[in-house]
């Protein structure tokens, strides 16, 4: 096997500048987090990139061994001295479940420890669902998803469900779930604990798109790494240091509630002139149904919801509409702006698309979030900002909450606390 390139010198110092203290509550989820995104690695590279010390680094591994989280891959790498085995995240050692709560469908993802995604189901949302059945319908999703894949419970490190902000974390719910009147305020997260026993999380969708993304994409911890996520609204994530930037009740990052029309129309939010009130989805599907033609020429029925009809504008403006390239340009030119101010507030290296909203006209969108950066981030003579787009913008946000669990279980100390249920 040939010898992997050796990871930057400027990188190992800047994560060991970091985290340089002896072992504390924080060197199991860094030892976890450096395996993540530069496995296979050796423990002799471990101790460099950490700047924690050898036997640390040996009573660290041994214990994320034990308890099945890494696995030696049985290669051996020789570098002129002793040969060194190398060390991955053992990918079937826990699951993660991921439930993201959308205007009209429910879609469920479980993936493994690395990220993948190995079952997946969409259901219809039914917004008119009596608050009680909410819950079942919600734990009904998770058994099904979970059986089917024939999981041991005690594999399946826990749920996350997701759903647009603002959240109260604490308490489980989602406050103001758009379309989703019957949802708001019922505290899920213990309604859903007590009847599954798995634990479970109550976090926004952007946030979970950010940490799936980050997860999935191998992201080492010292990137600056940002996730803009639009859906029925847009939202952003932030990940510093290999952890969730949460804020002070982790409705951080609503750059879709900025307001860009000083005394423009009222939003949801309470406040006025809302860069989403003028960017989102259903704001082009209600312009597009309001420009005389326009609907009927593309087969926007007046019964399709919001998602489907955003879908047939996006596919007729990558199409070349010039009416359908209009609406959506023009949302473009707004995130564009929006992107600029989270990177400069930020600073940020990468910052990803993901969600619905991007899944079919996602390049148009990059390509005018990467032209505006490159002219106007501040940051722009001393580095570039990576855009790029998800992989998988529809279930990003499900495959985050996911990776929210998996996170937290598998590398306590950056992301959210998931402990069992007592
Ligand atoms: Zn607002």
């Amino acid at each position: 096997m040939p010898v992997r390139p050796a990871i930057g010198e400027r990188r190992l110092r800047s994560v060991a500048r970091r985290e340089s203290a002896a072992a504390g509550p924080g060197s199991r989820a860094l030892v976890v987090d450096v395996i993540r995104s530069s496995g296979p690695i050796s423990r002799v590279e471990l101790v460099k990139v950490t700047g924690l010390t050898q036997p640390t680094i040996s009573n660290i591994v041994r214990r994320l061994i034990d308890d099945g989280v890494v696995r030696e891959t049985g290669a051996t790498v020789a570098t002129g001295g002793k040969p060194r085995t190398m060390l991955v995240i053992n990918s079937r050692s826990a699951y993660g479940v991921g439930i993201h709560v959308g205007a009209d469908a429910l879609t469920c993802v479980v993936t493994d420890t690395r990220g993948g995604t190995i079952g997946r189901e969409l259901v219809a949302a039914h917004p008119d669902h009596r608050p009680e059945s909410v819950v079942d319908r919600l734990a009904a999703l998770f058994r099904d998803v979970t059986g089917g894949l024939g999981l041991q419970p005690q594999s399946v490190a826990g749920l996350a469900v997701v759903g647009p902000g603002p959240v109260d974390v604490a308490r489980g719910r989602l406050l103001m779930p758009p379309g989703l009147d019957g949802w708001a305020g019922l505290d899920l997260g213990p309604a859903l604990t007590a009847a599954l026993g798995v634990p479970v999380l109550v976090d926004s969708d952007a946030a979970a798109a950010a940490v799936g993304e980050f997860w999935g994409r191998q992201v080492s911890r010292e990137r600056t790494f940002g996730c803009l996520y639009m859906n029925s609204g847009i939202g952003s994530g932030v990940v510093l240091d290999g952890a969730l930037h949460r804020g002070a009740s982790s409705n951080a990052g609503k750059i879709g509630h900025v307001s860009v029309v000083r005394d423009g129309e009222r939003c949801r939010c309470g406040g006025r002139g809302c860069l989403e009130l003028y960017a989102a989805p259903s704001v082009l599907v209600e312009r597009a149904r309001a420009t005389p033609g326009l609907a009927d020429r593309l087969a926007i029925r007046p019964d399709d919801p919001d998602a489907r009809a955003f879908d047939v504008l996006s596919r007729a403006a990558i199409y070349g509409d010039p009416q359908a390239r209009a609406l959506l340009d023009e949302s473009a030119l707004l995130l564009a702006d929006g992107a600029v101010t989270l990177a400069n507030i930020w600073d940020l290296d990468t910052l990803v698309l993901a969600g619905p909203g991007f899944a079919v006209a996602g390049s148009l969108y990059v390509s005018e979030i990467r032209n505006r950066l490159a002219e106007r981030a501040f940051s722009r003579d001393v580095h570039a900002v990576q855009v790029d787009l998800s992989s998988n913008p529809r279930d990003a946000a499900a495959i985050g909450g996911a990776a929210l669990v998996l996170q937290g279980s598998v590398a306590p100390g950056h992301g959210p606390e998931v402990t069992a249920p007592r």
